[in-house]
Order: C-alpha cells, then structure tokens, then sequence
C-alpha cells in the first residue's frame, strides 16, 4: 500500500517549511539537501547450495556537523539508496533533537533476510561489514539495528570490525548482546521511549496512559516493546500487526501473551496466532481502527492521501521513521490529529545507544535504573523542547521539532565553518 514518494524529498520538503518559518536563508541550510558521503557497495556471499549471489549495500554519512555518524542497519528486499539518505537525514535531525552530540547516517543491504540461512545471513554480514569498514568506526560512523537487523547481526560486525582493526573495538556499533558491550536497557530503549511520549503527550491533553484505546503497527524490536510496556502501563491495546497482519480485541489483547507465543514459537506470525474474543484484521484496517492513539511501528510511507482520511486515532505517535507521507500528514493536521513526529517519538533508542557508546569508548558499565533515568531525563527535555518551539511558533510539533533541529544542526555549521 506504500504510495511512490521518494521519503528524501519529503525530508527536504519538511525541512525548507521548517526553515521558512524561521526566516532562514537557503544558504544556511543548503548543506543539508544532500548527504556529505554515500557508498554502495556489492557484497558477494557463497550461499549453502555453493552458488554465489551478489547483493547490493549501502552505507550513507548525511551530515557530521555535531560529531560522527550514526544509524541503524536495514536488510529489506525494498531498500534503495533514497530510502538510506532519508533515514540518515532523520537521525541527523533526531540526534540534534535529543541533544546528543551525533550527526546522522543510515545503512541497508536490498535483502530479504528471511530468504537466507543463518550462515548466510553471517557471512552476507560480515562481507558488508568488511565494504564499509574504511567509513565506520567509533569516532567517525557507529551503526546499530533497524528493521530486520538485531542484537546478534551487531556482534558479527563488531567481531568483524575488530579482526580486521587487530584488537577489539566495541564501540563501532550499538546494539550489541549484553556480553560484548551492550547496553543494559538498550533492546527495549525504543519501545520504552515511545512509551514515555506517548503518556506525555496524554498528558498535555489531560488524559491518562490506563483506559486508552492504542492501535499498534508492527510488532518487531520497537511495536513489541512498546505494546509490552504501554499495556504493563494500564493502556488497552485494542489492535497489534506485522507483516502478515493484525489481532484485534475491543477488549483489549492480552499483549504478554502475544509476545509470548511469538517468542516460543519460532517462525510463527500474527497471523497464526488465535484466542478467545480476538478477531483478524488487515494491516489497513488497524491503521484505521477505531482508536484513541495510533502507533506507527514498521515502516515508512504506511498511511497516504489514500487512507489518512479514514484514520479515526487523535493522536498519532511515530514510532516508525517516516510512517506518513507528507500528504497524509497535511491531511491529519488539518483534522487536528496531534501528531509527535518520528524524530522525537523514537529518539529512545538513539539515546540509549549513546550511552552504550559513551560505556564502550570509557570502559564502563552503567547500572539498568541509571540508563532508564537518563533516557527518560533526555526524551522528556527533547520533548518540552520540541512542544516550545512549536507553541512559540504557532506550528505543528513536527515543524517544533525541525526548527528545533535546524537550529542547533545550522548553528554548528556556522560555528564550524566552511572547509578549506
Ligand atoms: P523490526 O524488523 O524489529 O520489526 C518490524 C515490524 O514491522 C515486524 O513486526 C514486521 O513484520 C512489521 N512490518 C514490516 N513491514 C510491514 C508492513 N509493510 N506492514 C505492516 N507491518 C510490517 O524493526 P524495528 O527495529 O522494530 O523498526 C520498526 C520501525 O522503527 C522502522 O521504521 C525503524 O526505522 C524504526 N526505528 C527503529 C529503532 C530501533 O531501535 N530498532 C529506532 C528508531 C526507529
């Protein structure tokens, strides 16, 4: 159902509204129409039957003004470089948002990981690991997970980093199993930093996490972690999904025992899964259920021209990266659906993985209370930050949180200055 928009002219096109509002001239965010390094690269993988097949990666740097790259891995069948860029420029802006001193950067390989064995999936890994180690490492460019790419797929390239370095470097990505440097809070830093917005935007509208009705998209690392702990927190999540479909309840569903069955039960989706009073819906019908919240969690472009109209949630917050399309959004603003942009909704993770850096590069190791404190001290700011600029400048809070990122990115710039 994803309509032909290219996501990065939709970032530009978000992004000159926010500098219109500013007064800005072009020049002083031209820099950032176009991403300052992108590398493709082709990764040929021995597959178990001995036949080879080439895949096609990338790994693309958008803008290093406010400290190194950063940016999760993608492996999807539909990656493409316009894709790559977009989500690098979004993390150039949600790391300005957050206030972490990171730039923006994104990688994907046009895979479909399911299609693969497990040995496959190591040395496809490994091999791109090996293409795009001459621009990553841990004071240039740290990758982490994104869809389709987990805590496992990050020790391959941090084993595969360090073999070609000579010594270990755990700094080189985020999202690591806890046993090679990871995070305590990091698995689940996404899903609990929606959840923190999303009670605080309840809030602003005098209303309360337990009773709401939240209609969930995806069901992967952040829409299973935040349907984990919005539930834990009292809300009714009335509709869950991934890609095979939904699970609906007016009841609410019984969140842990989903995630629980998907867990045990290897291969198995939301469309195996049965009990009393939960019906079957269509990933179109949960976006446009009947609901007080909705939380975009899988992937771009998911609610257009063609289905914003129907959208019947107040509030929606963007746990995904870039889940309307610029059109969707004109429409949903104009229906007065409060909408917390992606670039604030699911900076938990980002913020969560600076704090895996900062342990890695100090040899250190943070306590799970001290990491929930600091995320939840972090987004909370980024979010009275974000809701200023938007009241200051009678605006969106997606315009508030681009403004709020020209600022600090453009002033770097300036500040900086030009080379040579
Ligand atoms: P994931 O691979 O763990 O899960 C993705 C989920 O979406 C799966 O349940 C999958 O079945 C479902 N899905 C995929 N295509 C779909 C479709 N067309 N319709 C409905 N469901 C579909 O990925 P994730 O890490 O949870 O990422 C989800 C979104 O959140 C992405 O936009 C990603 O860029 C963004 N994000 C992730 C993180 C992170 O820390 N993992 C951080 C910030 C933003």
């Amino acid at each position: 159902m994803a309509d032909k928009v290219n996501p990065f002219q939709s970032f530009i096109g978000t992004m000159e509204r926010a500098a219109k509002i500013m007064g800005l001239t072009e020049e002083s965010y031209i820099r950032l129409k176009s991403c300052e390094r992108e590398l493709t690269v082709a990764i040929p993988v021995v597959m178990d039957d001995g036949s080879l097949k080439v895949f096609q990666g990338y790994r693309v740097q958008h803008c290093t003004e406010r400290g190194p790259g950063k940016g999760g891995i993608r492996y999807h069948q539909d990656s493409d470089i316009d894709e790559v860029r977009a989500l690098a420029a979004w993390m150039t802006f949600k790391c300005a948002v957050a206030g972490i001193p990171y730039g923006g950067a994104k990688g994907a390989v046009k895979v479909n990981p399911a299609e693969l064995s497990k040995g496959e999936l190591a040395r496809l890994t490994r091999r791109y690991t090996a293409a795009i180690y001459p621009i990553i490492g841990p004071e240039k460019d740290i990758p982490a997970p994104d869809v389709n790419t987990n805590p496992e797929i990050m020790s391959w390239i941090m084993d595969t980093y360090s073999m070609l370095t000579g010594y270990v470097v755990n700094g080189v990505v985020t999202g690591k199993p806890i046993e090679i440097g990871g995070s305590l809070g990091r698995f689940e830093a996404t899903g609990m930093g929606v959840m923190l917005i999303t009670d605080e935007i309840l809030k602003k509208k005098n209303r309360v996490l337990p009773g709401t009705r939240i209609a969930i998209q995806g069901f992967g690392n952040v829409g299973r972690n935040a349907a984990l702990l919005l539930h834990g927190k009292g809300a009714k999540i009335v509709a869950v999904s991934d890609v095979t479909g939904g699970l609906y309840s007016e009841a609410g569903l019984d969140v842990p025992a989903i995630a629980d069955y998907i867990a045990k039960n290897k291969g198995m989706m939301l469309k195996d899964y049965s009990a009393d009073g939960v019906s079957h819906i269509t990933n179109e019908e949960l976006l446009t259920s009947d609901t007080d919240v909705l939380i975009p969690a899988a992937m771009e472009n998911q609610i257009t021209a063609e289905n914003a109209g129907d959208v019947k949630a107040s509030i929606i917050v963007e746990a995904a990266n870039g889940p309307l399309t610029p059109d969707a959004d004109s429409i949903l603003d104009a229906k007065g659906v409060t909408i917390v942009p992606d670039i604030l909704a699911n900076s938990g993770g980002v913020i969560v993985s600076y704090f895996e850096w900062v342990q890695n590069i100090q040899n250190l190791m943070w306590d799970k209370e001290e990491i929930y404190k600091m995320l939840q001290k972090l987004i909370i700011r980024a979010f009275y930050d974000v809701l200023g600029e938007a009241e200051e400048n009678h605006t969106s809070l997606r315009m508030g949180a681009y403004i709020l990122a020209l600022r600090k990115i453009t002033s770097a710039e300036r500040i900086r200055g030009v080379f040579p």
